[in-house]
């Protein structure tokens, strides 16, 4: 990977308690480190938002939430959360359109809606998209990456705080990975489709499903990958710090 500033993006997914007070002061000690330039965002539960945005206030962590409710309006929305309310409570991020999301019935339309209010509201979205499993044996990887990034895209007009990242659900949670030729052929071809078809100049491109400190080596060959969406490994802080390491070095 070239790209200087790689992101790191911690889906704590419904993981976490509030006694997290060690691992603030360990992240936020690595973060200090100059030679690991990096991009830290943590993305918990949003019950935890508060705390974390306190937590990381002097330092460049930025916080994401996981979701966001796709009416914008305050209303009896009972147990949602608008893209208002989140960018109020101190979150710069918010993951839109990750499978397990999609699985519990965020369609594309729903997600093309959280994104265009998520950019009213200056949140920077870091957008999910990937086939299943049946989708790959069906060789529909690159049809179904074009159909979920077009609708997400559709009358989307500042393109430029949107981070693309690539999650094949087969991979979340899993254990799989590409390897490192269909990494490469993604990767490029998504890169050209949002520089060629949407016109974004240099696409922030993000790889996620199944990233940890084992396997992380694999990913530095890959030219275009700029950083990843790291669930269960960004759970234990030590892990989490070792992917940052070893990617660099
Ligand atoms: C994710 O949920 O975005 C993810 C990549 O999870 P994991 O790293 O656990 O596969």
């Amino acid at each position: 990977m070239t790209n200087k500033n790689k992101y790191f993006i911690a889906n704590w997914k419904m993981n976490g308690t509030n006694k997290l007070v060690n691992l603030h002061k360990k992240i936020i000690k690595f973060a200090k480190k100059k030679k690991f330039k990096s991009n830290i965002i943590y993305c918990p539960p949003s019950i935890l938002v508060e705390s974390f945005v306190h937590a990381f206030k002097k330092t460049k962590i930025k916080i994401g939430a996981q979701n966001c409710f796709h009416k914008d309006k305050f209303g009896p929305y009972t147990g949602q959360l608008s893209s208002k309310m989140i960018r109020s409570s101190g979150c710069e991020y918010i993951i839109l359109g990750h499978s397990e999301s999609r699985a519990h019935g965020d369609s594309n339309k729903i997600i093309n809606k959280k994104i265009i209010n998520s950019i009213n509201n200056k949140l920077k979205i870091i957008l999910c998209f990937g086939e299943t499993s049946n989708e790959k044996i069906n060789k529909l990887t690159n049809k179904v990456i074009r159909k979920q990034i077009s609708s997400a895209l559709k009358n989307v007009k500042n393109k430029n705080n949107i981070l693309f990242a690539y999650e094949p659900v087969w991979s979340i949670g899993t254990g799989k990975i590409l390897n490192e030729d269909n990494l490469k052929k993604y990767f490029l071809f998504i890169k050209n489709l949002l520089i060629s078809k949407y016109n974004i100049k240099k696409p922030i491109i993000l790889y996620g499903g199944s990233v940890n400190s084992n396997n992380i080596k694999l990913f530095k060959n890959i030219h275009n990958i700029n950083g990843f969406l790291i669930g269960s490994a960004s759970l234990k802080i030590n892990k989490f710090i070792d992917i940052i390491k070893k990617t660099y070095i």
